[in-house]
């Protein structure tokens, strides 16, 4: 493959606008945290759905030194609609090893932006190529989609990632690497779609193979799905007034250090709601929500009572920064509540 014609034909079409994307500086150099903050965020995230996190997290925390030295409760609540809060005990981690042992400063090479908590290799290699310009392969779903029709790699996901990598590598190039990074990606984000690419637009159209067999669609090549497995449980809604009980769920697990609703365990059997209430009232079941998470699909059964105390909560009229899977449950125990209260 002719890859010098290939990265001139791309970059020229990067040149010419591609997408304005509230992180990205072209032309200078782009602030470290903001496009770290914006990296982490992006991960199985779509850009209209982070942009506005990012954006308030940016408000409330200018500086990584501010969003180390903020609580843990209230970052995981600004977090709260963005899903894997894995990634906000590891944005946490992050910018305190930053704060504490670099002094504020974001290191600039790949290898030492590696070596921070919670930072992967595509993450270090993003901010490493992004920011500081440094020679580094970015791969991400986008990417991969590109490459592999760009090359027809007829291996299955996941299997195929190493193939993949090497490909992007080769392609990297090696004047201006960052703008590279960003260019592929937005090839992948705006005309190599997943579905009905954009080929007629496409700047690299002359050297694909995929799009020359007439094949684009089959790229990448995955592993069918094995069927996510279901679990089952119960949330309580206890009302006090006009507030609501949540308990802190413990810090290592799904959702982890998360206020939210008192519940059962998951399991994969469905559940006595009254015999596992937190306390006797007068329990209602008021239905049952459905959410999906990464591993797995859960049905959870709401119940609802007005209630007096419950041992280590802490009663709140606010629930908007509760993770979507209670919000759900709240809104439906409100619904209920509301429909009683209008018979
Ligand atoms: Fe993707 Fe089509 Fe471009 Fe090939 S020609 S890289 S399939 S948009």
């Amino acid at each position: 493959m002719d890859n010098a014609g290939l990265r001139a034909a791309l970059l020229d079409w990067y040149d010419q606008g591609t997408r304005e994307l509230p992180w990205r500086v072209r032309g200078g150099r782009p602030d470290p945290y903001a496009v770290w903050l914006s990296e982490v965020m992006l991960q199985q995230t779509t850009v209209p759905h982070a942009t506005p996190y990012w954006l308030e997290f940016l408000r409330r925390w200018p500086t990584v030194s501010d969003l180390a030295a903020a609580e843990d409760g209230e970052v995981m609540s600004a977090w709260a609609g963005l899903g894997y809060y894995a990634r906000a005990r590891n944005l946490l981690a992050c910018a305190r090893a930053v704060a504490h042992d670099h002094a504020g400063v974001f290191p600039d090479t790949e290898e030492d932006l590696r070596a921070l908590p919670g930072v992967g290799p595509y993450t270090a290699a993003a901010v490493a190529a992004i920011v500081f310009d440094r020679y580094a392969h970015v791969v991400d779903g986008n990417v991969e989609r590109v490459v592999s029709r760009l090359f027809r790699i007829a291996t299955p996901l996941p299997k195929a990632k190493t193939e993949m990598r090497a490909r992007a590598a080769e392609l990297t190039d090696p004047v201006r690497p960052g703008d590279w990074a960003q260019a592929m990606m937005d090839l992948g984000a705006m005309v190599c779609r997943p579905k009905a690419p954009l080929c007629d637009r496409c700047p690299v159209a002359g050297w694909c193979a995929a799009k020359a067999a007439g094949d684009q669609e089959t790229y990448p090549v995955k592993t069918p799905k094995a069927a996510r497995p279901r679990r089952y449980g119960a949330a309580y809604v206890m009302r006090r007034g006009g507030e609501v009980a949540l308990v802190r769920r413990p810090s290592k697990g799904l959702l982890g250090g998360m206020l939210g609703l008192p519940t059962t365990d998951w399991t994969g059997e469905r559940i006595d709601g009254v015999a596992e209430a937190p306390v006797a009232a007068d329990w209602k079941r008021v239905g049952e929500i459905e959410h999906v998470f990464t591993h797995f699909s859960l049905t959870l059964e709401v119940w609802a009572a007005e209630a007096r105390a419950l041992e280590g909560a802490v009663w709140s009229r606010d629930v908007a920064g509760l993770p979507s899977v209670f919000l759900k449950a709240v809104r439906l125990a409100s619904g209920h509540a509301a429909k009683r209260s209008s018979r």
